[in-house]
């Protein structure tokens, strides 16, 4: 088990052999959010270095939001598919203007040049004006413009919990291509694969909103969280500007609320573990015992797979799952103690499996949840003292199922 890390990295390299490769993009964003129309507008700049031995004649972008509007093929297959995910029962067809989501691109160029589009929905083809050759890095700029849609799957705004903004797959983002090629399957409602690089992303929305999002907060005395006030930044007037860098991960995600409580906690390793959830008497209690079990957990994990690589993680309440995301989780947050740390547990374990070794969910998903799942039960079993003499059954019984 120690050494579970090492043999999967072997694995892998085995596996992928001599030739290893690996794409990488930098993003710059700056958005803004209209929280009453729950529509966003920014601009995006995108470093794209092509790791490949191929040259590239085109890139792809997937604009996830356009999944939550009718007619779309993610409507299509919530109608017909026979896998249906029972916690997904929703008539994207019947959705109002308001409910639905969208993302549009414009203005799209290469190096300054334009490129010529084609929009399919949940993906942009780029064709590029200048052809890609290997080693060689292009930059793309973009203005985009979005609606939050209501919470369906993952994202959304207004959940039953009363989380105002969940906000990931947001953002125009760079398809991976990898030895199987371009990854650039529509958005029909099931995992994700991205690439690697560094975020740097600009949120300005209503002063009275706390963000929770991946990356290190730049400007904490700005915007009046020195993390301990923002009551005095909430005295100023109209948007506030909400700054973050996040190194090496394949993704961004956010949250947003009015209402939310935020408390840090020591974690192991000078890991700084944050916690963002709703001022609901309700859940307080649990959110706060919460916190000594969620350092707990990240110790369980740096002993038995390899040490946590950032300085930060957060533990957020938002509109659906959990999911994980990069240095984050947004987990749904009314739930009794054992749930809430059942779900931390599982959540926090995907930041070693789907955001370190980051394997291609949509094409091998049991990768990323096998191991996720099998670790976080032995996790759970040993920092809850549940002391069972098997702690796996709960998976065999699924399995046999
Ligand atoms: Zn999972």
């Amino acid at each position: 088990m120690k050494n579970m890390f090492f043999a999967l990295t072997l694995l892998y390299t085995s596996l992928v052999s001599a030739q290893y490769w690996q794409q990488a993009v930098d993003y710059t964003i700056a958005v803004e959010l209209d929280h009453e129309t729950a529509q966003y507008e920014g601009t995006q700049s995108v470093v794209y270095t092509n790791n490949s031995p191929e040259t590239l004649h085109k890139v792809f972008f997937h604009q996830y939001f356009n999944a939550f509007k009718p007619g779309s093929e993610m409507a299509i297959r919530l109608k017909n598919a026979g896998d249906k995910n029972g916690r997904f029962n929703v008539d994207i067809d019947s959705l109002s203007p308001k409910q639905q989501g969208f993302l549009k691109v414009s203005g799209l160029t290469q190096d300054g040049a334009k490129t010529t589009v084609v929009d399919s929905e949940t993906i942009l083809e780029v064709s590029l004006a200048k052809a890609l050759a290997p080693g060689e890095s292009t930059t793309f700029k973009m203005s985009f413009e979005g609606q939050v849609p209501d919470v369906i799957r993952r994202a959304g705004k207004n959940s039953k919990e009363g989380i105002a903004f969940s906000m990931a797959q947001w953002y125009p983002k760079m398809a991976e291509y990898d030895y199987e090629g371009w990854n650039a399957d529509p958005y029909t409602g099931r995992e994700f694969h991205g690439v690697w690089g560094d975020f740097d992303v600009k949120i300005t929305l209503d002063k009275d909103f706390t963000v929770a999002a991946s990356g290190y907060l730049q400007n904490a005395d700005d915007i009046g969280r020195g993390y301990s006030d923002r009551k005095k930044a909430k005295s100023k007037k109209g948007k506030i500007t909400w700054h973050y860098i996040a190194p090496n991960v394949h993704d961004f995600t956010w949250a947003a609320d009015t209402d939310y409580i935020h408390d840090t906690y020591p974690g192991p390793n000078d890991v700084s573990l944050h916690f963002f959830y709703k001022n609901n008497p309700d859940i307080i209690e649990n959110w706060k015992k919460l916190q000594p079990i969620t350092t707990k957990l990240m110790e369980y994990f740096n002993e038995k797979i390899g040490p946590y690589p950032y300085k930060q993680y957060s533990v957020v309440h938002g509109g659906d799952g959990g999911m994980e995301y990069a240095m984050l989780t947004l987990i749904t947050g009314n739930r009794k103690f054992g749930s809430l740390v059942g779900v931390t547990a599982h959540e926090l374990a995907h930041s070693w499996f789907q955001h370190i070794l980051a394997t291609n969910e949509t094409k091998h998903e049991w990768m990323d949840e096998g191991f996720t799942s099998f670790i976080s039960t032995l996790a759970e079993n040993e920092v809850l003292e549940e002391n069972k003499e098997f702690p796996l059954a709960g998976s065999y019984r699924g399995y046999y199922g």
